[in-house]
């Protein structure tokens, strides 16, 4: 079976430097909090194009500390995309915040602006933009419209490591970036793992207390935070991980161009072609088909895995079913979660492997 990810068969160098930073954390004897936290947090910053990083528990908790940080709570509007992880949109709700839902575009699956602005209100502090599938598409273009909305851009790059527009990396447009390195992630820890990234000192030195139960100095506690730390363990795995980072977002690249390239399918839909390649790094790589359930039943027939992101819209999960929405209704999003299909896209599928789905797409036939 050709898997949506394959951890195992990791180079083995990779693994035993996983291996041997466990190790060194354990050998010193310090587990939270420490160097190599604060090592990873500059490293990923640096790659991020901002001053300041700080590592918290996961990516949920990376998007609820920004908004906290950002003084963002009850009263306040923040829009989103129901076209995502529901941790988006949760992170929004235990702020204190409420989530308002805008539609996608359907050729890219992000947020639309049009859309977004008929969600504005006097309430909006922030829209939150997820890079969806890994992909940045005009961020300038969304720093200009919060501009002259009067609100904070806070980009969810849980999916979009490395990512760049004009050469500008994934986080460094908005007020903050939020990241998550949970396992599957195109940079992931063997555990839940997340930071935010912003060059502004004041949002850096208040995300560092919220994560850490709102501790100014030892047992000095000015305002109420959480426990979301980034532990030792994680954050030096993830500096062993960080250095493959750069080759394994090439090959995800280079299977996305050949599937864009040789899965010609009358049944199935490409979405739109990323502007550039730097601008994609396919943490997911999505096709659209109008029979999906029978094409993900086709693929695993030949052996290949295939999942749907997102089969369920945030608006149509039981918490959110009185979400101010879009007036215009949420329709993309709804005709996206009925066809969309995402298929093996990880750095250890072989080329064979690449044949192989290629195969099996081109085999379907519509029902
Ligand atoms: C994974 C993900 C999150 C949440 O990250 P966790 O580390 O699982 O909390 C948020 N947003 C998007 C778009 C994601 O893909």
């Amino acid at each position: 079976m050709i898997l949506m990810n394959a951890f195992t068969s990791e180079p083995s160098a990779l693994r035993k430097a996983m291996l041997s930073a466990a190790h060194r954390v354990i050998q010193s004897g310090w587990y939270v909090l420490g160097e190599e936290g604060r090592q990873f947090e500059r490293e990923w910053a640096e790659r991020s194009g901002v001053n300041h990083g700080v590592g918290v528990g996961n990516g949920m908790d990376a998007i609820e500390i920004a908004l906290r940080a950002l003084d963002i709570g009850p009263g306040d509007e923040v829009i989103t995309t129901p076209m995502t992880a529901f941790a988006t949109v949760l992170a929004i709700l235990r702020s204190g915040a409420e989530p308002v839902l805008a539609d996608i575009d359907p050729d890219t699956g992000l947020l639309s602006q049009e859309s977004v602005g008929r969600c504005l209100s006097a309430r909006t502090r922030a829209v939150v933009l997820v890079h969806l599938y890994g992909q940045i598409r005009f961020p300038d273009q969304w720093c200009t419209f919060c501009d002259e909305a009067g609100i904070h851009l806070i980009e969810d790059c849980a999916q979009a490591h490395l990512a760049r527009w004009q050469s500008r990396p994934a986080g460094s447009f908005g007020t903050v970036g939020a990241f998550s390195f949970y396992p599957t992630k195109n940079l992931g820890a063997p555990g839940d793992a997340g930071m935010l990234v912003t060059n502004d000192d004041q949002i850096a030195a208040k995300a560092s207390r919220l994560r850490n139960y709102g501790q100014s100095v030892r047992y000095e506690h000015p305002e109420l935070g959480l426990n979301s730390r980034l532990d030792e363990i994680q954050a030096a795995i993830l500096i062993e991980r960080l250095k493959w980072l750069h080759e394994f977002t090439e090959r995800r690249q280079t299977i996305a161009e050949r599937y864009l390239n040789e899965i010609h399918n009358p049944a199935i839909q490409h979405m739109a072609r990323p502007v550039s390649r730097e601008s994609h790094v396919f943490h997911l790589f999505v096709v659209k088909c109008q029979s999906r359930d029978a094409l993900l039943g086709h693929l695993y027939s030949k052996g290949v895995q295939s999942l749907i992101h997102y089969p369920i819209p945030v608006h149509h999960q039981r918490p959110c079913q009185s979400t101010r929405l879009d007036p215009e209704g949420l329709t993309s999003s709804e005709r996206h979660s009925e066809t969309c299909l995402s298929i093996p896209c990880h750095p250890q599928l072989s080329d064979l492997g690449v044949e192989r789905v290629v195969d099996a797409m081109n085999s379907f036939q519509r029902v």
